[in-house]
């Protein structure tokens, strides 16, 4: 299978902005054990950003797009640095690409990334992706920024023609209520279609060093589900649970791609 793994800056850093080393080391072993099982593998990583703040020493996510992309810059490279040490020694080759929102908007563009990533796979090597937040800003007065990555992955999804999209979050999926505010939340194991009820269900929460919520997820899902996708939502503190969402296993919560009948 070709398995787009998107992975948030909560799963990958404290609340400090420092790494989650053994979260880290614990995703990196899975990925690279799925990919010698022979799965086609591609990570959206969040976390630059984050990881910036915990370098540059700076007291939160940074509210001026200047620092904010400074700290991407920094932030990034460390990023990198980790991912090539850590999957390094399983022997895998590590990729990166950072897009902005014209990168996937033209379809030009859209093709060049797109080739790019396909010889990547067939080289067997493993790209990582992340906005590039350095030079995306909506500040100029037009919008260069995807935003998220949440729908960042289902774009890459989308380009690359993924089978399945794993959405590492702090949750550990979609429920009926917030699960930290109603003891009667209850977990929606499968989703076959998105409703405005389901989207009734989707606050706007998100954690300090992050940016998504469930509203930017299920926009990923539909995104996903129309071309054939599956989409599932798993709380990222255990990535060994990739195995059994790999093979098929109830696992989070499952948006079943259009087209696909189990
Ligand atoms: N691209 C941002 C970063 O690497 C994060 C976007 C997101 O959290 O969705 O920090």
């Amino acid at each position: 299978m070709k398995i787009v793994v998107k992975v948030g800056t909560s799963t990958l850093a404290h609340a400090t902005g420092r790494l989650n080393i053994r979260r880290v080391e614990a995703l990196v072993k899975v990925l690279s054990d799925l990919k010698n099982q022979g799965h086609e593998l591609i990570l959206v990583s969040s976390g630059a950003i984050g990881m910036g703040v915990g370098k540059l020493n700076l007291p939160g996510r940074p509210a001026d797009m200047p620092t904010k992309q400074a700290a991407a810059a920094v932030g990034q490279c460390e990023l990198m640095y980790t991912y090539d040490k850590l999957f390094g020694a399983y022997n895998h080759t590590v990729a990166q690409l950072l897009l902005t929102a014209e990168d996937v908007s033209f379809p030009q563009r859209r093709q060049n990334f797109v080739n790019a990533m396909e010889r990547l796979l067939q080289l067997n090597a493993l790209p990582i992706v992340n906005e590039n937040d350095a030079v995306a800003t909506d500040e100029v007065g037009v919008s260069t920024t995807i935003g998220e990555n949440d729908t960042l992955s289902a774009i890459v999804a989308q380009c690359v023609g993924a089978d399945l999209l794993v959405l590492l979050s702090d949750i550990d999926g979609l429920y009926t209520a917030d699960p930290r505010r109603d003891d009667h939340a209850a977990l929606i194991p499968e989703v076959r279609e998105i409703t405005p009820e389901l989207k009734g269900l989707a606050g706007a929460a998100g954690s300090a060093l992050g940016t998504g919520g469930m509203a930017t997820k299920l926009r990923a899902a539909e995104l996903a589900m129309a071309c054939g996708c599956d989409m599932v939502i798993t709380n990222g503190q255990r990535p060994e649970l990739l195995y059994d969402i790999a093979a098929g296993g109830p696992v989070g919560t499952r948006f079943v791609g259009r087209g696909k009948n189990q």
